[in-house]
């Protein structure tokens, strides 16, 4: 078996948003290994975010799960100030938490379908990088945002409101890559393909997977874990002079 992704995080502290389930979850467990003390958050239920907290604790690393609604922006303060007190600071913040609302015809889509779709995956990462940034050390600090393949395919069928909000946060992470640039702070995002999570597990049919899968250079889905080492590499030192881009995790489905 080979060994897993590691860099340094001894001494860091991150948040992962929707950091329970899925691909938040693989990547607080990565976090987590490098010796990163992380929050996972989540948004509903607490069970997925408890367990990931257990299975960090028994393989030795340090976790606590906490509740926020990233879409609230006191409830995203409440999270950022309580990382912070429970683990002395915040190095690194993983905005994950997102995913289609609604999926429809443009014409059946309502102001309120498009301002759920924009508030979950636009203004949520701007309340969370507004409220974590203030809170990096002085030398360091992280910001990694899940993007998505719709921010430049234009996403799929009814796809629209997540694909304008990918997109959106695919220019936001520039714009605070020129704005946290010099206080060293780092501002990336990731873009996954098709990755085997419970959101394509819960809207993708068998005939629509294999449909995916013959558009995929390197012939299958991926798992949620084929998004830690990107993540891991822009969360660490080595990561330092990487900043404003979007690195696609798409088996080749979709290139520059
Ligand atoms: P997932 O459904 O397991 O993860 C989404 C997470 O976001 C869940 O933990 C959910 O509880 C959380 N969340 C939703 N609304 C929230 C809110 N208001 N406040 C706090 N947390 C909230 O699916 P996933 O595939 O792991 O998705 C993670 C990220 O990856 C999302 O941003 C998604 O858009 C993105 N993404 C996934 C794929 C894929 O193929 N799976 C592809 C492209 C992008």
């Amino acid at each position: 078996m080979t060994e897993p992704m590691h860099v340094d995080l001894n001494g860091k502290t991150a948040l992962v948003t929707g950091g329970g389930t899925g691909i938040g979850r693989a990547i607080s467990q990565g976090l987590a290994r490098c010796g990163c003390a992380v929050t996972v958050n989540f948004s509903k239920s607490d069970a997925e975010a408890n367990e990931t907290v257990e299975e960090i604790t028994k393989a030795g690393g340090r976790a606590i799960a906490m509740q926020a609604d990233i879409t609230d922006e006191g409830q995203v303060e409440g999270l950022i100030a309580g990382t912070c007190e429970a683990f002395g600071g915040l190095d690194i913040l993983v905005a994950n938490a997102g995913g289609p609302t609604k999926l429809a015809p443009t014409g059946e889509l309502s102001r309120e379908d498009w301002d759920t779709g924009l508030d979950l995956n636009c203004k949520g990462v701007f309340y969370c990088v507004k409220h974590a940034t203030p809170r990096f050390g002085k030398e360091f600090g992280r910001v990694i945002v899940t993007s998505s393949i719709s921010a430049r395919s234009g996403g799929g069928p009814g796809g629209l409101t997540y694909a304008a909000s990918k997109g959106a946060v695919n220019n936001m992470i520039r714009s605070w890559a020129k704005e946290y640039g010099p206080r060293d702070i780092t501002v990336n995002a990731i873009a996954p393909g098709v990755i085997w999570t419970r959101l394509h597990q819960n809207m993708t049919s068998p005939q629509e997977r294999q449909n995916l899968v013959q558009r995929i250079p390197l012939g299958d889905v991926g798992e949620a874990e084929d998004c830690v080492g990107a993540t891991l590499l822009l969360a660490s030192n080595e990561g330092r002079y990487i900043t404003g881009q979007t690195i696609e995790i798409n088996g080749g489905m979709q290139m520059p």
